[in-house]
């Protein structure tokens, strides 16, 4: 029996694993980015991402997240502003 207490999961943004309880849980639905809501294909943000996200990003760091949201997403809009807004949410 796999023990599902310790399910792993990957931080999009720099690929470490982590616990599923310590990230935080994305999807992106209905043309909008979401806290997961049990229904589609979702991604991840470790903790320390997401305080480095809502900080001061370099300017490469900022375009490399960039580029995995619209991949997650597959889409092209400005989805770091709405995760931005998720993550002040959460936090
Ligand atoms: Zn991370």
């Amino acid at each position: 029996m796999p023990n599902l207490k310790n399910i792993t999961r990957t931080c999009v943004f720099c690929r470490k694993k982590f616990e599923q309880k310590e990230l935080i849980r994305l999807v992106f639905k209905d043309n909008d980015l979401i806290l997961f809501n049990y229904h589609g294909r979702s991604f991840y943000f470790c903790n320390s991402c997401s305080t480095k996200i809502l900080g001061e990003m370099k300017k490469k760091e900022y375009k490399r997240l960039d580029n995995i949201l619209k991949k997650e997403c597959k889409g092209n809009q400005d989805y770091v502003t709405k995760l931005k807004e998720i993550l002040t949410y959460v936090r």
